[in-house]
């Protein structure tokens, strides 16, 4: 599975949640709202396999629904 994730900072509460429990994905941006990581490509990264998963499923715990995650 691929995936294809960003983040809508205008959503974003900065709650932390995604950063701390994903860093190998998401990312404090400095101001505490979220983004993915710019290794990685920054917003709109495509990530796969267990990271992808980690993704989709934590894309639910966002407070604000702020995380985007889609399959390409
Ligand atoms: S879980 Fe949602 S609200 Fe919290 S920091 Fe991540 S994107 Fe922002």
């Amino acid at each position: 599975m691929k995936v294809k994730v960003s983040v809508d900072q205008d959503s974003c509460t900065g709650c932390g949640i995604c950063y701390s429990d994903l860093p190998e994905v998401y990312e404090d941006d400095g101001d505490g709202i979220s983004q993915v990581l710019e290794s990685l490509g920054g917003d709109g990264a495509v990530i796969e396999g267990d990271l992808a998963e980690k993704a989709m499923e934590l894309k639910d715990e966002c407070p604000a629904e702020a995380l985007v995650t889609e399959e390409v």
